[in-house]
């Protein structure tokens, strides 16, 4: 992968958009469109949280910085993580006005509960790649903290985590160059998609848009009749 120029970097975070749906990312990221549900609303107070506790704490052999910038000329990405814990450790790395040497491990929060797709841990290992090339380091692992469960869950940057990173941006930096936005498939996801009033899923089931209005008018009609 080659170096990117900074006007065509992606947001970082997007990836997990596009593991979760290429159609919803390309919404949001390349047509500008977004809209919040109850699902986002609670991912963003909980990230304001743990962004608002202060930017740098130590605590015993632990350095704790918040909503870290990063970026990665190499992918082509740039965004911010969470947290970022530096462990104190002579096989680490230096840090820019601290003594010593240190081991980083990202954490990022999420709402709810650990999921059954890879989406978060996408994310995550993308900060990692980022903070790889700004540290000249290898991490070999983070973690994802889970809002409704109040735990973490460590996470491993093995071989295939890094490579399934590096497809999706190479896709992401290819729709993005087309300007392309895949078409919806409707999947049981969509019910829980914060853009499904703009993406219209099921639009694309019904043959012809009159197909789909007599089938939308049915449907009110049946619920004329509950
Ligand atoms: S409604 Fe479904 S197809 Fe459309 S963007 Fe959301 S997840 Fe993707």
């Amino acid at each position: 992968m080659a170096n990117y120029a900074e006007d065509a970097f992606l947001q970082l975070s997007g990836i997990q958009h596009f593991a979760f749906c290429p159609r919803q990312w390309a919404l949001i990221h390349l047509e500008q469109q977004w809209a919040d549900n109850v699902r986002t609303i609670e991912g963003n107070i909980l990230h304001q949280r743990a962004h608002d506790a202060g930017l740098a704490e130590k605590r015993g052999n632990t350095l704790t910085l918040r909503d870290v910038r990063i970026h990665s000329r190499r992918l082509g990405i740039a965004g911010a993580c969470d947290v970022v814990e530096f462990y104190a450790d002579e096989n680490g790395v230096s840090l820019t006005g601290r003594s010593g040497r240190w081991r980083p491990c990202p954490v990022e929060y999420k709402r709810g509960k650990p999921k059954e797709h890879q989406a978060d841990a996408l994310q995550l290992c993308a900060q990692a790649l980022c903070l790889e090339e700004m540290l000249g380091c290898t991490l070999d692992g983070g973690m994802l903290y889970y809002g409704e469960e109040r735990r973490r869950y460590p996470v491993c940057f093995d071989t295939s985590l890094r490579e399934a990173v590096e497809t999706a941006l190479s896709r992401m930096h290819d729709y993005a160059a087309r300007g392309y936005t895949p078409r919806a498939r409707s999947t049981k996801g969509c019910n829980a998609c914060s853009l499904k009033d703009i993406c219209l899923p099921k639009l694309k089931r019904c043959p012809s848009a009159r197909a789909y209005l007599r089938a939308a008018v049915e449907e009110v009609k049946g619920c004329e009749n509950c």
